[in-house]
């Protein structure tokens, strides 16, 4: 058995989509397939129906709030189709930073729907603005188990997201620089999964795929003075656990 885990990819912006879901499933890599609007659902949803390891997320991308704001209807429709909620958050980030208030507006209500269901996982973008997705989170407690993806805090802001609960999925180009190594070094062993954030995200100039999943692996088996095996269990379990 792998016991890999892509806790975050976008397998959808894959130029063959279908055959990456496929090698996911033929290497037994545990992926949650994030969308970035609700219009991405149907295919998603086609697409990983009879799939043992890949499940599809619905999203609504902060990145895209400010021009896809009027699919919110089509998001809300779809909510209970699935249990994986994301990507959803806030980027406040320079080139975004204009539509802070429109996207905090649709984060929230996505929370607060969210929170009118049961179980829900959440992966969330917190780029540039982890306090207003802290504050988010606060405002709508139950919404369901949120794990920040790539997270890119201070430390001060770190520590409040563990004391709020959250979860961490952190990938290689995360693992490769200095600031993302001594976040992981402070993030609870028992509250963090591995990602790539395929296609975006690249590590050694190359674009990865899931199927890089083992680079996190190792890359988190030197900051936890580890072996890869009893890295790649602990991940793993956490996954058990976040699902149980
Ligand atoms: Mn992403």
């Amino acid at each position: 058995m792998s016991l890999l885990v892509d806790f975050h990819c976008h397998l959808d912006l894959f130029k063959d989509f279908e055959s990456i879901v496929q090698q996911c499933e033929q290497s037994r890599i545990y992926t949650l397939a994030v969308t970035t609007t609700p219009r991405a659902w149907e295919r998603n949803k086609a697409i990983t129906k009879n799939t043992k390891y890949v499940r599809a997320a619905l999203g609504f991308h902060p990145q895209l709030v400010a021009q896809f704001k009027h699919e919110l209807p089509l998001f809300f429709e779809l909510i209970d189709e699935t249990r994986y909620i994301g990507e959803i958050g806030i980027d406040g980030s320079k080139e975004y930073r204009n539509s802070i208030v429109d996207q905090t507006e649709v984060f929230n209500a996505i929370l607060k729907r969210c929170a009118k269901s049961e179980n829900k996982i959440l992966s969330i973008h917190s780029r540039g603005a982890e306090n207003e997705v802290f504050k988010a989170l606060k405002n709508n407690v139950g919404a369901g188990k949120p794990i920040l993806h790539w997270f890119t805090g201070s430390v001060k802001q770190l520590d409040e997201a563990i004391e709020l609960g959250c979860w961490f999925s952190v990938g290689p180009a995360m693992l490769a620089t200095q600031k993302g190594k001594m976040l992981v070094e402070r993030m609870p062993l028992n509250k963090l999964l591995t990602e790539t954030d395929a296609p975006f995200a690249k590590y050694d100039a190359v674009g990865l795929t899931p199927l890089n999943a083992p680079i996190a692996i190792s890359l988190l088996a030197d900051i936890w003075n580890k072996d890869s095996d009893a890295s790649k269990q602990r991940v793993f379990s956490n996954l058990q656990t976040l699902l149980s």
